[in-house]
């Protein structure tokens, strides 16, 4: 796929298409979600019935074939018009393993199934409670017994596992003081989550802030055939870090809608509410605090638009897409600290959603990557500067 396509149609209509799903879904649906902390089931339904999660899917296997600044478009979009992608954006690309790395058996076995939405790979299996970001210390082994591995450990965070039938799993196959190179030795499966429940697989639910399915899963002796190897045994983080990029941006551009949708929140209000005999927002005090949020959002969204633009010309995009990820971020947490304030105290009432984005808002300087690792990444691989761990 090559950016000499334009696809400005296409995103104008995706747009529309998004608006009008979320519009069924209002601010109402979404407090009754978080409240019970919920899994947005209809959202997810509406949004797999249109095809949107199989944007990127190429067309042979049943998706729609985009390239990754319209599945950008269409996240920015979601989060943009008030609902959270986050319940489903794993599903858009988590796929990506097996695209890029599996078999042709494995893609045309999974992908096609992937794209209708009869079977959810939004399970992404690499966080352990005692690696944290130190991705090479992770412990989980998979020890091969004939036609299969047997698999043992533990993985934290893992997002949606009640809600996907497959899981990519990063997992050692070779222990680390047996490697010549810390990042060899992990290998990466597409686990079948339905049979792997009844054998060996636990999961646990992890209640958080926000409203996110997240969980911790155990594995205890759960059989892996070796036909769901994806790549070479050994060569897993390389696999996984393929992936990285893309995640990155698409993440950056949910904060980029999430931005968004504080801005025009908080413009609407200051617009709205009068205090004082005068509109809110006629005081600088309140306007110019929405004008740097709305510069902060523009700004960012022109990286994460340059950083998809690289990803999808081939070329290396490693610092591009953590940036972009980085300052869309916190565009969108200083865009939802403003929204609070421009609220004043209904900034933190529930039945205004802005204490509940604001909530859902600061996860993405955390995950999937946090700042300082960003910045450590930067300051060794384009600063030249020592590493630092
Ligand atoms: C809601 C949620 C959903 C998630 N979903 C998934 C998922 O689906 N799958 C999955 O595999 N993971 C998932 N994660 C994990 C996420 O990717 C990690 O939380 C994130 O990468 C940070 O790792 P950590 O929490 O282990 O922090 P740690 O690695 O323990 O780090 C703690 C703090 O120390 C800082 N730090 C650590 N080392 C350094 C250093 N060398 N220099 C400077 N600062 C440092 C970090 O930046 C961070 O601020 C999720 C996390 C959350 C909270």
């Amino acid at each position: 796929m090559t950016s000499s396509t334009d696809y400005s149609d296409t995103v104008t209509q995706l747009r529309d298409t998004v608006g009008r799903v979320c519009k069924d879904f209002p601010g109402e649906y979404w407090r009754a979600k978080d409240r019970e902390r919920c899994y947005p089931t209809e959202f997810v339904q509406a949004l797999t019935d249109l095809g949107l999660l199989a944007a990127l899917i190429p067309e042979e296997f049943g998706g729609s074939g985009l390239p990754l600044s319209v599945g950008a478009e269409i996240l920015k979009a979601i989060h943009e018009f008030g609902g959270n992608a986050g319940a489903c954006h794993a599903q858009m690309y988590t796929m990506g393993t097996v695209l890029r790395h599996g078999s042709q058996a494995q893609k045309e076995q999974y992908l096609p199934q992937i794209a209708s939405g009869e079977l959810r790979l939004q399970a992404f299996g690499v966080t352990e409670p005692g690696a944290g970001t130190d991705t090479t210390s992770i412990t989980t082994m998979a020890v091969r017994e004939g036609e299969r591995y047997i698999v043992n450990g533990q993985k934290v965070w893992t997002s949606r596992a009640e809600q996907s039938d497959l899981m990519v799993l990063l997992a050692r196959t070779t222990p680390k003081d047996q490697v010549k190179k810390r990042t060899e030795g992990l290998s990466v499966f597409l686990v079948d989550m339905r049979e792997a429940k009844k054998n060996g697989m636990t999961i646990k639910p992890i209640r958080t802030m926000i409203n996110h399915s997240t969980n911790e899963v155990f594995f205890d002796n759960m059989p892996v055939p070796v036909a769901n190897l994806i790549g070479e045994e050994g060569q897993g983080l390389r696999y996984i870090l393929s992936g990285m990029n893309a995640e990155r941006i698409l993440i950056a551009a949910e904060c980029i809608g999430d931005a968004r949708w504080f801005i025009k929140k908080a413009r609407d209000y200051a617009c709205e509410r009068k205090v004082f005999g005068r509109a809110i927002g006629q005081n600088q005090g309140i306007q110019f605090p929405i004008a740097r949020a709305f510069a902060e959002m523009l700004s960012s969204n022109l990286l994460v638009d340059h950083a998809a633009a690289r990803y999808e010309q081939g070329k290396p995009c490693g610092t591009e897409a953590n940036l972009a990820k980085m300052m869309a971020s916190e565009a969108s947490w200083h865009a939802a600290d403003m929204c609070v304030q421009t609220f004043g105290g209904f900034g933190v009432a529930e039945e205004y959603d802005v204490e509940r984005k604001f909530r859902e808002a600061r996860l993405y300087q955390i995950a999937p990557i946090s700042t300082n690792l960003i910045l450590s990444f930067v300051a060794e691989h384009e600063l030249g500067l020592p590493r630092s761990y």
